[in-house]
C-alpha cells in the first residue's frame, strides 16, 4: 500500500529544477553520455538520440553502435565519439565508469544483442535509461525485469509497456499497473502517450502538460532518449531528469509545431527548438 500523490508538471516546476550552467565550468561537469543505439538500417535512432543528449547540454557524448554506422555518426554528429559495438548490430557494451547510459533506440532484437544486453544488465547495477529494443529483448522473459537496477528510468510507449507487464483494461487500471511495477522494481516508469506520465518508485504520478500529436511519428521517443540520458548525467536527480526531460521533449515539439506545423515538423527539429526551450526557461 504505497502513499499516492499526484502532481502536474508545468513551468513554474521546471524552473524549480532547472539548474543554469554556471560561467566558470567545463566539460568535465556536465556528465559523460554513452548512448547505444543503431543497427543495420536503424541508424538514424542513434542519430537522434545522439543528437538529442547534445543539444540537451551533455560535457561529453559517446554513441555505441556497430561499424555500418560509423560514417554515418561521425558526419551527423561530430560532437559525439563513436565507440565500435560490432558490425552491423551490437554485439558489445562495455561497462565504462562515470558515466550514464542510455540504451535502445534502434538495437534492434538480434539474439546477439539480446545475449549482450541481458548480460551487461547482471554486470551493471547503476541507474540507467532504456527503451525501445532494449524493453522489448527485456520483455521476453519476466525474470529480466529483476536485472534492471534500482532506480533506473524505462521509457516505454503504450504497446511497449503491455509487452513488459501485460494487457490492462484501460489507462486508468494501466497506471494502476505502473504504480505496482514502480514500487515492485523500484524503477522509474515513464509511460508514454498523450499526456504522458511519470511513475516513481514511491508512488508518486508527475503528468506532463507539452507535447502534441506532430510528435506521432518514427524518431520522437529516441529523441526522448537522449535528453533523459543527458540529464541525467549532468547530475539531475533520476526524479528530475524524467520530469524535465519529458517537459522539455514536448515543450520542444510545441515550439516544433508553431514553426512547421504537427504535419511537417519532424523528430529533427524537435531537438533543433531545444535552444529555444532553454531560452525561455534560463
Ligand atoms: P516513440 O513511440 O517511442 O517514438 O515515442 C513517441 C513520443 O512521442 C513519446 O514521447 C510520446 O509521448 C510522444 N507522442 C506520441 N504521440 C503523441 C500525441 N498524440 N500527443 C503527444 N505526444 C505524443
Ligand atoms: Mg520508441
Amino acid at each position: 500500500n504505497t502513499e499516492t500523490a499526484d502532481f502536474s508538471v508545468d513551468e513554474e516546476w521546471i524552473k524549480r529544477i532547472f539548474r543554469p550552467r554556471p560561467d566558470f565550468s567545463h566539460k568535465g561537469l556536465y556528465g559523460k553520455v554513452y548512448i547505444v543505439a543503431g543497427s543495420f538500417g536503424k541508424m538514424g535512432a542513434a542519430v537522434l538520440s545522439t543528437k538529442a543528449a547534445l543539444k540537451t547540454g551533455a560535457g561529453l557524448t559517446f554513441t555505441v553502435a556497430p561499424e555500418c554506422g560509423y560514417n554515418i555518426l561521425q558526419i551527423s554528429c561530430p560532437e559525439a565519439m563513436f565507440i565500435k559495438s560490432g558490425d552491423q548490430v551490437t554485439s558489445k557494451i562495455e561497462i565504462e565508469d562515470n558515466s550514464v547510459f542510455g540504451i535502445g533506440p534502434g538495437i534492434g532484437a538480434d539474439k546477439e544483442t539480446q545475449k549482450v544486453l541481458l548480460q551487461f544488465l547482471k554486470e551493471y547495477a547503476k541507474p540507467l535509461i532504456l527503451d525501445a529494443d532494449a524493453l522489448n529483448i527485456i520483455s521476453e522473459n519476466e525474470k529480466n525485469l529483476k536485472l534492471i537496477p534500482k532506480n533506473s528510468i524505462i521509457t516505454p510507449h503504450p504497446k511497449e509497456f503491455e509487452r513488459l507487464f501485460g494487457k490492462s483494461a484501460d489507462s486508468f487500471a494501466r497506471l494502476e499497473l505502473a504504480r505496482q511495477k514502480a514500487d515492485e522494481h523500484q524503477i522509474y516508469i515513464v509511460l508514454k502517450d498523450h499526456h504522458t506520465q511519470i511513475i516513481t518508485p514511491d508512488g508518486k504520478v508527475h503528468y506532463n502538460t507539452t507535447g502534441n500529436s506532430g510528435l506521432a511519428k518514427g524518431g520522437s521517443g529516441d529523441v526522448l532518449t537522449g535528453i533523459l540520458t543527458s540529464l541525467l548525467a549532468q547530475g539531475y536527480s533520476e526524479e528530475d531528469a524524467a520530469v524535465f526531460g519529458v517537459w522539455l521533449h514536448g515543450k520542444a515539439a510545441d515550439y516544433a509545431a508553431e514553426r512547421y506545423s504537427k504535419e511537417s515538423m519532424l523528430p529533427t527539429d524537435l531537438i533543433n527548438e531545444l535552444g529555444t526551450v532553454f531560452e525561455k526557461i534560463n
